[in-house]
């Protein structure tokens, strides 16, 4: 099932790094995890927000969306991904809040999505909510890629969903720190591979496994 016309608009119209074919395969991803607790990690401008939240809103899921919203390291002044659009001119540093909080009046999701303003390390230390689905595209570099997985994935319920993004097996094309994240995943045993699209990896926390 396809995020609906009005929704596909509004993402196609916000800012963000989420191909079409995986923002699809990710909707559907978590349209099937049913019901309950949603975590997205790194919300910025809410493109892939706003394929989550549609489907967190059909089927009766409530979605919390994490990011301190100053940007990672490729996205700051002089880096490949910088948008100086974004550049809050009182602290002189990214900010994207207020694309997201318009993200989400667009789309009408305000009622489905809760932001939560904050680095993954402050949040980690108090998250105790079970998850029936996480997204993890938060900072891409191996101490935070790893303290995010470890952090949030063990929250998730047995047959609970977990997505990786920007997932590039081969050094050539991207980083390596969510590949290791998916290769940590599956060879704990606590997680079994259900899905590849693009750079999307979708996953499943196999029943009666205890993670690591
Ligand atoms: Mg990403």
């Amino acid at each position: 099932m396809t995020l609906p016309p009005e929704l596909a608009a509004v993402a196609a119209a916000t800012k963000g790094f989420l191909p079409p074919d995986e923002a699809e395969a990710l909707h559907t991803a978590a349209r099937a995890a049913g019901a309950g607790v949603w975590l997205e990690i790194g919300s910025y401008c809410g493109k892939s927000t706003v394929y989550l939240g549609g489907a967190a809103r059909d089927v009766g899921a409530q979605l919390l969306t994490v990011d301190h919203h100053r940007g990672s390291e490729e996205n700051q002044p002089g880096w490949e991904w910088h948008d100086a659009s974004l550049v809050d001119a009182h602290t002189g540093r990214l900010d994207t809040l207020p694309s997201l909080r318009r993200t989400l009046w667009d789309a009408q999701l305000e009622g489905v999505v809760t932001p939560i303003v904050g680095d993954t390390k402050q949040v980690g230390r108090w998250w105790t909510t079970p998850l029936t689905f996480l997204f993890l595209d938060g900072n891409h570099t191996e101490r935070i890629a790893q303290h995010d997985y470890a952090a949030f994935a063990r929250h998730l319920v047995a047959g609970g969903t977990l997505a990786v993004h920007d997932v590039f097996p081969d050094p050539a094309d991207g980083g390596q720190p969510p590949w290791h994240v998916v290769q940590r995943a599956v060879d704990s045993g606590a997680f079994e591979q259900t899905g590849v699209t693009g750079s999307l990896r979708v996953l499943r926390r196999i029943p009666g496994a205890a993670f690591s």
